[in-house]
């Protein structure tokens, strides 16, 4: 079956290469509550459908936007920077972990409701905009919570329904095995999940433990204070080594841009970027950055360009599409 896109069904075989977990915008639940209010959205667009253009000149044709509802999530900008751009986008339904997310109301439902709501979107799209997401998001924090694991529990019984895939979040690489048992107890097919970030393993074994099942994700490339990009390209040569490289999907996590006027993470007042989007963009690697630097690094390691293949074109489609 094909994957939805914001723009509508893409076959598997027209995906290309693709980065399964990268970010158009992120902002943080209360932000349009702000006087000082939101940040230019014509100056977003052009910020992201540049990025998107160099990745294109770089041979990535799609990109997986899994930024959770609650988090500022926009579909009809992406469908905006997807046409400019000419970049394959395909978002996603489904809430945060509850550190950061999962909305009060949304707390206060069951399993099932959650479920619906989630199957709600992926069949009609979102509010009135009649956008699809084409992926369920699902994330647990440093320890899982009763209403994280509602969530999973809901993402599980509608992943079956909608026949999509789910893109989790683990906190510092966390709880990916507790995740997977919460799919396969809500009936989820678990060989249509990613267990995300698990760059903070110091080891290939809890990565293998968890590909055994479920595809998993060096997905958060080039961010040097969560691990070296020598440990994630380490656990990746080794995956392969192992006969697991039909699992492993690798991305940045990278945020192109920043939906609020103020940054919204928290910071000492003295650091705060006194314009977000233009100071952000200095601090962040560009979204060609797994093509220029950190591909090297896996060929130094042996894995050659077949076996890269499969891991940026290949997984992505299997996981998005199901096609085996
Ligand atoms: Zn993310």
């Amino acid at each position: 079956m094909p994957v939805m896109s914001v723009n509508g069904p893409v076959a598997g075989a027209d995906l290309g290469r693709t980065l399964v977990h990268e970010h158009i915008i992120i902002g943080l639940p209360g932000q349009e509550l702000d006087p000082r209010g939101l940040a230019d959205r014509r100056e977003i667009v052009a910020i992201a459908v540049d990025e998107l253009q160099r990745l294109k000149a770089h041979g990535v044709d799609s990109l997986v936007d899994p930024c959770p509802i609650e988090l500022g999530r926009d579909p009809e900008l992406y469908a905006e920077v997807s046409q400019r751009s000419g970049v394959n986008i395909i978002f996603a339904t489904g809430f945060y972990m509850e550190d950061l997310g999962i909305p009060m109301y949304w707390r206060s439902r069951d399993a099932d409701e959650i479920a619906d709501f989630y199957l709600k979107e992926l069949t009609d799209g979102v509010g009135s905009t009649g956008l699809r997401p084409g992926v369920i998001k699902a994330a647990t924090g440093m320890d899982v919570t009763s209403n994280e694991e509602k969530c999973l529990t809901g993402a599980g019984m509608a992943q079956r329904q909608a026949d999509c895939a789910i893109i989790t979040h683990t906190q510092r690489s966390r709880h990916g095995a507790r995740q997977q048992e919460i799919f396969a107890d809500a009936g989820a097919d678990l060989s249509r999940v990613l267990i995300g970030h698990q760059d903070e393993q110091p080891t290939p074994e809890p990565i293998i433990a968890l590909a055994e099942r479920s595809f998993v994700g060096i997905d958060r490339v080039g961010l040097d204070s969560l691990a070296s990009d020598d440990t994630r390209a380490d656990n990746v040569a080794a995956l392969v080594k192992a006969g697991f490289g039909g699992r492993v999907c690798l991305s940045h996590d990278c945020v192109c841009t920043m939906a609020s006027a103020r940054f919204p993470f928290p910071m000492p007042r003295e650091r705060r970027p006194a314009n977000v989007l233009q100071d952000w963009q200095k601090t962040r690697k560009p979204l060609s950055f797994l093509v220029t630097d950190f591909l090297p690094r896996l060929k130094a390691r042996g894995v050659d360009d077949a076996q890269i293949d499969t891991i940026l074109r290949d997984n992505p489609s299997r996981l998005l599409t199901g096609a085996s």
